[in-house]
């Protein structure tokens, strides 16, 4: 196996500092390589797998109907054949024998000729996103979504609100709101008009969406005030979320009819026990106009 031949040391710290897992086999399917997240996310080790066939009682890919792609369908033998890289959603076999969801990328690595030596597969922790997929299913469902944004509507951030209380009484979890405002909205949409402004609620919903982590959510409370559920947050994650999400909506523009920014104020609370979705918002909404007063474009917790 010659894919290995040329491996520099910083090559492979390199591969160990990705949480993704990432391992080369030759032709015949054969592990050359394993790197640190591929054992953190398969719980197998180099030593196990390194010379072995990953279809040896190893990772057995199945697909979401239960298909085993060993056999048939395995994006990795189907790339050693043509060439092409592919990508899928697949559950891999955990040495602790459960099932992990994964987003797997493959890709063929050829020699100087062109011709195909082995393949590399880089497999991703897919939990979030198949959680995140089945809540929206369930959402559009229940048509919790808000039209304008497709984020989370009010109805939808009030249960979610209910059931991390619920957690918080039951298990001491901790989280907390931010309540995000956009600054003088009022004055874009007298200059602009509405058709903008809802542009600019847009822009504001999109990149507070993608400032979230995966357990996090961000919804629109309505007009141009949005809540974010911050879950595992004491108070200072819950600044630095609130500020990260501040300083990226500042750097977010619209590039027509002209350069078009916008700032937001956040005022963000800690959930206690005794809190109601009432008292909760209102200690957040205290907060946000604390900011407000204070020049808005800041963050009070
Ligand atoms: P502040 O900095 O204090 O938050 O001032 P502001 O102008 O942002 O706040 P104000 O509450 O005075 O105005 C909010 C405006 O948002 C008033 C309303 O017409 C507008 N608005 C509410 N919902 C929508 C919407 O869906 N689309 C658009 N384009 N405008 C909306
Ligand atoms: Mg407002
Ligand atoms: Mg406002």
């Amino acid at each position: 196996m010659s894919i290995m031949a040329n491996e520099t040391d910083i090559f492979r710290d390199l591969l160990d500092c990705l949480v993704d897992g990432v391992y080369f086999t030759d032709t015949e399917r054969r592990i050359a390589f394993w790197n640190k997240g591929a054992e953190t996310l398969s719980g197998f080790s180099r030593e196990e797998v390194v010379g072995k066939r990953c279809l040896d009682n190893l990772l057995m890919h199945v697909d979401a109907s239960g298909k085993e792609l060993c056999k048939n369908g395995c994006p990795l033998s189907e790339t050693l054949q043509d060439g092409m890289p592919r990508e899928a959603d697949v559950f891999l076999h955990h040495k602790n024998g459960h099932r992990v969801p994964v987003r797997v990328r493959v890709a063929p690595m050829k020699n100087e000729a062109g011709a195909i030596v082995g393949a590399v597969e880089i497999f991703s922790d897919n939990t979030a996103n198949v959680q995140l997929s089945q809540r929206l299913a369930q959402m559009e469902r229940l048509a919790l979504l808000d039209s304008l944004t497709g984020l989370a509507n009010r109805r939808y951030l009030e249960s979610i609100v209910r059931s991390r209380l619920e957690e918080l009484r039951r298990n001491n979890w901790p989280f907390g709101i931010l309540f995000i405002d956009i600054d003088n909205f009022k004055s874009i949409n007298d200059k602009y008009g509405h058709e903008i402004g809802d542009q600019v609620i847009k822009m504001t919903s999109r990149t507070l969406d993608a400032t979230s982590r995966a357990f996090d959510v961000v919804g629109r409370w309505g007009g141009e005030e949005f809540v974010a559920v911050i879950a595992n947050a004491e108070t200072n994650e819950l600044f630095d979320v609130g500020e990260r999400m501040r300083s990226l909506v500042e750097h977010s523009m619209l590039s027509a009819p002209e350069y078009l920014f916008v700032t937001v104020s956040v005022g963000g609370a800690q959930a206690v026990p005794d809190d109601t979705i009432e008292s909760l918002v209102k200690r957040a909404d205290d907060k946000l106009y604390q900011a407000k007063h204070s020049g808005k474009n800041c963050v009070f917790i």
